[in-house]
C-alpha cells in the first residue's frame, strides 16, 4: 500500500524517506490536501526513527514551494556567475546540451565530467540513469570522495567493510564515547538512544575540538586539537597495555597484527599524547580507565574526524579499540561510523559500468575540482575539461579552495549544465539550468548509513512547474544523444525493483514503506569480521599498522605557516543547514542569523576583537568575512567557522571554503577541510 488510509477523501498521506546526507534516513509521512503537500512528518512506525524529524526536514514544504524554485529550463544570458537567465523549452535545452556534449564527445568524451554527490541519497535519483548515461558516453569518471572515503577505506581495511554496531543498542551501553560527532545536530536518533543510556546511568563523553550542543549534554568534554584523534587513540592503547585492561582472549582469537601496534602504542605515554592533543595527561588516563574498565562500552564516531591529513589512520586506530577491550562481545559495545555495508544495493545493475565497454576513462577527484577545471591538457592529466554536468551538488560553495573552484566555473570555454532546485552559487555559473524535482515529487529507494532498514519514497505531489526527476532528465538526454540501449528505457519503478534485487521483497517494501534487513545482533562477538581472514586486521595488507599522522597544517608539521596563521580552523555544519542545503530556506537561515566564526575569549582578547564584530578570517588561499562569536564553543587556538553558507548569501560573497585546501587524506583520496590554519582580524569596513 503506497498510501496510508485517511478519513477525508481530499486528504492523502504518502510514505516517503528523507533524502538528505544524514545517517538517520528517517521514514516520512507526507500529508497532501487537494494535490498540495501541507505537512511532512516522521513515521512513528519506523523502528529506528520513531516519527521524529529534525527541524530542517520538518520545514520541507517551505523548501518545495519556495518562491525561488527553478521551475523551467533556463539558458544563461548574463556573465558566468551573474545568475541571469532566460526561460527556454525542454526541447531547446535538451537539444543544445546534446549538441554540445555530442560535439565534445566526438573529439574526446573524457573532456566531459559529471559532478554529483549526496544532494539526494536516493539510489535512483542519485546513482542510476545518470551513471548509465555517462558510462555510455565514455565521460571521465568522478571519484566521489568529498565526505567519507578515508573513513570508508579505513573500515574496509580493518573490519572488511562499513560495518558496526546497531544504533538502538547504544541505549544499553554503560559508556559512550561520542567521538567527532555533534549528534544532536547531525545524528538525532542516535542521540535519543544515547539519552536513554544516560538516564539508565551510562557515562557519556564527547571528544571534539568544538564544545558542541552535544558536548553540552555529555558528562565530560575532551576538547582535543583538530587532527589529533589518532594520537589520543594510541595513548588509550598505551594505558590499556600498562594497566592490563586488555581482553587477551579476544585479541588472540579475532585480531591480526596486535604485537606490532602494541609496540607502537607503548611509545605514546599520556604526557606525549597530552602535548600533541592539547589536553591534559590526566584526561588521557581517566578516559583510558573508563574505556578499559567499563562494559559494555561503545563509540559513535562521525566523519568530521577523518577530514584531516591523518583521517584514515585515525579511524583505523579508533575502530581497533573495542577489539582490544573485548567490547564487541556485547551487543551494546563496539564502534559505529557507518553501517552502509549492510545495505544490499545492487549498484552494478543500477549504474551499468559495463556500458563503458573496453574504455577506461580517467578519474577526476571531486575534492580537487578547482585545480582540475583550471588544468590544461597534459599527458598526466589528460584532456582539458570542456564540459561539466553538475547534479545533487553545489561545488562552488562546498568544494574546498572555493576561490579556485569559482575561477574554474567562470571559464568562458567551459560548457556547464546544472540540474537544480534553486539558483545556487554553482547554478549561477551554468550555461543551462534544468529544473529537478524534490523528494516530494519523485520515486526513490534508500539505504542508510546509520541503521539497517531500507526505505521507499513514493511521489506525494505532481512535479512543480516543468521539473523532472534526474532519472527522466538523463533518460531524455540519452534519447537525444541517440542511445538505443534498452537500459535507457527502464522506468523508475523498474529501477526501484533493480536496486536491491532479490535481497528485499519489493512489494513488501512498498506495502510498509521500509524493510528491516536481517542482521547479527552482536556482529563481532565471536569475530566474523568481513575481512578475508574473518579477523580485525590491525596489520592490514597494503596499509600495515596504523599510526598517528599529523595535519598538513600544524605547528609541528608547518611551523613557518603556523607562525603566520596560528589558529586551527574546523568548519562543522551550522545546526540548521546540511552542507549547503537549506541555506536559502528563510526560516532556517533566520535561525542561523549570519555566518559565524567562533573564537575563545583569550584568542579574541589577544587580537583586540570583541563578540559580534565583523571579522576577516584569512590564509594564503583567500579570506572569509563573517561575525565573530566569542565564547566557550571554541577552545584556545582553534576557531570554528560554521558552514556551509552559499557565497552569495554570505558576507561579501565569501564562505568558509575560501580557506580550505584541496590536499587529500592519508588514503582514500578524501578532503582535509578541518586541516586548515588561519588568522582572524577585524574587517576594515566593519559593519
Ligand atoms: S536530515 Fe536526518 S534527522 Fe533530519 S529528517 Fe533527514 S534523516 Fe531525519
Amino acid at each position: 500500500m503506497t498510501e496510508i488510509p485517511t478519513h477525508g477523501a481530499a486528504t492523502r498521506v504518502v510514505r516517503g524517506a528523507c533524502p538528505h546526507d544524514c545517517p538517520d534516513t528517517c521514514a516520512l509521512r507526507i500529508t497532501v490536501v487537494e494535490g498540495r503537500a501541507i505537512k511532512v512528518q516522521g513515521d512513528p512506525e519506523h523502528p529506528t526513527t520513531h516519527g521524529a524529524l529534525c527541524t530542517k526536514v520538518s520545514r520541507y514544504t517551505e523548501r518545495t514551494y519556495h518562491a525561488e524554485r527553478v521551475l523551467h529550463p533556463l539558458r544563461r544570458v548574463g556573465a558566468k556567475g551573474e545568475g541571469r537567465f532566460e526561460r527556454v523549452s525542454w526541447e531547446a535545452a535538451l537539444g543544445e546540451i546534446a549538441e554540445r556534449l555530442g560535439a565534445i564527445a566526438a573529439r574526446d568524451p573524457e573532456a566531459i565530467v559529471p559532478y554529483s554527490y549526496a544532494g539526494t541519497m536516493g539510489l535512483l535519483q542519485g546513482e542510476s540513469m545518470d551513471r548509465r548515461f555517462f558510462h555510455r558516453l565514455g565521460a571521465s569518471l568522478l571519484a566521489r570522495t568529498i565526505c567519507s572515503t578515508a573513513g570508508g577505506e579505513a573500515l574496509a581495511a580493518t573490519y572488511g567493510g562499513k560495518l558496526g554496531m546497531h544504533v538502538e543498542h547504544f541505549a544499553e551501553s554503560r559508556l559512550i564515547l561520542v567521538w567527532g560527532s555533534n549528534s544532536i545536530a547531525s545524528n538525532l536518533h542516535f542521540w535519543t538512544y544515547a539519552q536513554q543510556a544516560k538516564r539508565a546511568g551510562a557515562k557519556l563523553i564527547c571528544i571534539d575540538p568544538r564544545k558542541t550542543e552535544t558536548a553540552d549534554k555529555c558528562h565530560q568534554h575532551i576538547a582535543l586539537l583538530p587532527g589529533t584523534d589518532g594520537a589520543l587513540a594510541l595513548g588509550l592503547m598505551h594505558e590499556l597495555v600498562v594497566n592490563d585492561w586488555l581482553d587477551q582472549d579476544y585479541i588472540e582469537r579475532y585480531t591480526e597484527g596486535w604485537p606490532k601496534l602494541r609496540a607502537r602504542a607503548l611509545e605514546w605515554p599520556p604526557e606525549r599524547v597530552a602535548a600533541v592533543c592539547g589536553i591534559t595527561a590526566g584526561e588521557v588516563r581517566q578516559l583510558a580507565r573508563d574505556v578499559g574498565t567499563t562494559q559494555p562500552a561503545a563509540i559513535r564516531a562521525n566523519y568530521g574526524l577523518q577530514r584531516v591529513h591523518g583521517g584514515g589512520n585515525a579511524v583505523r586506530l579508533i575502530s581497533i579499540l573495542p577489539c582490544l577491550t573485548g567490547a564487541w562481545r556485547h551487543r551494546a559495545g563496539g564502534f559505529l561510523l557507518s553501517s552502509s555495508g549492510m545495505i544490499p544495493a545492487d549498484r552494478a545493475a543500477l549504474q551499468r559500468p559495463d556500458l563503458l565497454g573496453a574504455r577506461r576513462p580517467r578519474t577526476i577527484n571531486m575534492v580537487q575540482i578547482g585545480d582540475a577545471l583550471l588544468a590544461d591538457s597534459s599527458p598526466d592529466f589528460g584532456p582539458k575539461i570542456e564540459a561539466i554536468v553538475v547534479y545533487n551538488s553545489n561545488p562552488v560553495a562546498v568544494a574546498p579552495d572555493s576561490a579556485r573552484v569559482a575561477r574554474g566555473f567562470e571559464r568562458e570555454d567551459l560548457f556547464t549544465v546544472v540540474l537544480e532546485h534553486f539558483l545556487t552559487d554553482t547554478a549561477d555559473h551554468a550555461d543551462i539550468v534544468l529544473p529537478a524535482t524534490t523528494q516530494l515529487e519523485q520515486l526513490d529507494v534508500h539505504g542508510s548509513y546509520g541503521h539497517t532498514s531500507v526505505l521507499i519514497n513514493e511521489p506525494a505531489i505532481a512535479p512543480q512547474g516543468e521539473a523532472r526527476p534526474n532519472t527522466q532528465i538523463f533518460r531524455d538526454l540519452a534519447a537525444r544523444m541517440g542511445y538505443t540501449d534498452p537500459c535507457f528505457g527502464d522506468s523508475d519503478e523498474t529501477l526501484a525493483r533493480q536496486a536491491f534485487g532479490s535481497a528485499v521483497p519489493f512489494d513488501a517494501l512498498r506495502e510498509r514503506g521500509w524493510w528491516q534487513l536481517p542482521r547479527r545482533e552482536a556482529p563481532f562477538a565471536e569475530g566474523g569480521f568481513a575481512t578475508a581472514s574473518g579477523r580485525c586486521m590491525i596489520d592490514a595488507p597494503g596499509l600495515g599498522v596504523p599510526d598517528f599522522v599529523a595535519n598538513h597544517e600544524s605547528a609541528q608539521s608547518a611551523p613557518e605557516l603556523a607562525r603566520r596563521y596560528p589558529l586551527a580552523m574546523i568548519s562543522p555544519p551550522a545546526r540548521n543547514f546540511l552542507n549547503s542545503s537549506f541555506v536559502n530556506v528563510d526560516s532556517l537561515r533566520a535561525m542561523e542569523g549570519e555566518p559565524l566564526v567562533e573564537m575563545h575569549a583569550d584568542d579574541a582578547a589577544a587580537r583586540g576583537l570583541s563578540d559580534g564584530q565583523r571579522v576577516r578570517v584569512f590564509n594564503d588561499r583567500g579570506h572569509y568575512e563573517c561575525r565573530l562569536a566569542v565564547g566557550a564553543r571554541a577552545r584556545r587556538g582553534v576557531v570554528n567557522g560554521l558552514g556551509v553558507w552559499w557565497r552569495k548569501l554570505g558576507l561579501s560573497g565569501t564562505n568558509v571554503n575560501q580557506l580550505t585546501s584541496q590536499r587529500l587524506t592519508d588514503f582514500g583520496g578524501g578532503p582535509t577541510f578541518y586541516d586548515c590554519l588561519v588568522e582572524v582580524q577585524a574587517c576594515s569596513d566593519a559593519a
